[in-house]
């Protein structure tokens, strides 16, 4: 690496960093630094520099984003099925908002390294015990046990380890023609089949002439039978992101390749923090989140640090605001970036911002309320004359019963039926497809 890069690369060890693990073994976290730095990369700077050309679409209105995956993925459950489903229900998803949007949709999971977790408390307390909160499987086991809690550094080789071949798969899948258009199509129209879902039927209807009409007219069906699918997960744990980052022998230019995406969480996104100071290095296309205490001067500082040259895709700001304070937030931060004038893509996470428990006991959220700050979003940026660039939500592509609501109406009482997560509540399968249909309606308005 060149000298240059080298101190670019070293720059946030100065800064203040929170969320990190406290590792007991410095030489152990040492040893598989070491180790992580001498493996190939996981993604390529060209499929990162594609991705951010894209993303300086969906920042003009000309593409549209879906992010969709795990609030936390674990190491048991990235299996061949798992993903398969979790992919299948994206790439759904992108049909309809494809043909709701008119605009190509980038796709991208939470998957693939989606593995650490930024906690509230570093302590959590069961039956009078108290053990270290579990900060993901990248970092520590679920067990509440004094040994299954201790982080341990070995894990981020496993984190390397399942990252690469979950894209393995995720490689496969949407190039060997499982993507198809008219195969995916077919699936959805499982979907509209059922009678919960019959308000969808004349949307799903409509799609099912568009995918004929395209195959009577000869379109290249070879070239829609392969997807671009990119991944992301949050840039948490400083250690791994850095010994990913390597210098791109073309151009010189320092790329953190455990992913194509990165994001900074809300709880990390100090400006002068060593989580931004670590992203501002490199060329990735980087997102923050935005909750409702920010305010318009950090999104300035934000800009200076992640984005100073106004590249257009490089900076996307993803916000979870919740449902009753979006409209009163919203207008002055889109406010004050557009009066910077540096491009950036807004996106809206619906979930953050609106988790509750239930009466029974379970960290849940409503899909009403979840659609009313997507609607909210949408209404914003309309008022503003700004582009709604897309959406990030935390789904899954299996039946589980975490979220509360949609037309197969899960209540209170139905969600200990399969209630997996062990961390936030996800969309299960049908109701991602039934916020992709809604969102299409809207998109199409
Ligand atoms: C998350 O995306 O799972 C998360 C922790 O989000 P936020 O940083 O917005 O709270
Ligand atoms: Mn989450």
């Amino acid at each position: 690496m060149r000298p240059e890069n080298a101190h670019a690369l070293s720059t946030w060890r100065d800064c203040p960093v929170s969320q990190q693990p406290a590792y007991p073994d410095a030489e152990a976290v040492a040893d598989v630094v070491a180790d992580l730095r001498d493996r190939p990369p996981l993604v390529f700077a060209g499929e990162v520099d594609q991705l951010r050309t894209k993303l300086a679409e969906a920042s003009r209105g000309d593409a549209f984003v879906l992010t969709g995956g795990d609030c936390a993925e674990t190491f048991a459950e990235s299996t061949a099925v798992r993903l398969r489903l979790k992919i299948q229900a994206i790439l759904q998803m992108a049909i309809v908002l494809t043909y709701g949007s008119s605009m190509p949709v980038i796709k991208m999971g939470r998957m693939a390294g989606q593995y650490a977790k930024p906690r509230s408390s570093d302590m959590e307390t069961i039956d009078g015990v108290t053990l270290p909160s579990y900060r993901g499987d990248a970092v520590n086991e679920f067990t509440f046990t004094n040994t299954a809690r201790e982080p341990d550094p070995r894990r981020l080789i496993e984190m390397y380890t399942r990252s690469g071949t979950s894209l393995n798969l995720i490689r496969a899948f949407t190039r060997g023609g499982y993507a198809d258009l008219r195969l995916v199509h077919q699936w959805n129209k499982g979907f509209t089949s059922n009678p919960a879902y019959k308000r969808y039927e004349e949307l799903a209807a409509e799609i099912d002439r568009a995918v004929r009409f395209m195959a009577a007219a000869g379109a290249q069906f070879d070239a829609m039978s392969s997807v671009d699918f990119y991944s992301s997960h949050e840039a948490l744990l400083m250690e791994y992101e850095a010994a990913m980052t390597r210098e791109d022998s073309r151009t010189g230019c320092l790329y953190d390749t455990s992913a194509h995406f990165l994001w900074i969480g809300e709880r990390t996104r100090d400006p002068e923090g060593a989580h931004v100071a670590l992203l501002s290095q490199v060329a990735n296309p980087v997102g923050v989140k935005i909750g409702p205490s920010t305010r318009e001067d950090d999104l300035k500082a934000l800009i200076d640090r992640l984005n100073p040259d106004g590249i257009a895709g490089r900076l996307t700001f993803i916000t979870r605001m919740g449902a009753d304070r979006i409209g009163d937030v919203l207008p002055g931060l889109i406010d004050a970036v557009r009066r910077d004038g540096r491009p950036v893509v807004w996106v809206c996470d619906p979930m953050h911002g609106n988790t509750t428990t239930s009466a029974t006991g379970y960290k849940t959220r409503d899909f009403a309320t979840i659609m009313r700050e997507v609607h909210q979003f949408f209404d914003v940026h309309a008022a503003e004359g700004t582009v709604p660039g897309g959406i990030h939500v935390e789904m899954t592509g299996d039946d589980v019963t975490e979220v509360r609501g949609g037309a197969d109406t899960i209540d209170d009482e139905r969600l200990a039926e399969r209630y997996e997560t062990r961390v936030d509540p996800r969309l299960n399968h049908q109701q991602s497809l039934e916020l992709a249909f809604q969102l299409a309606e809207l998109l199409q308005a």
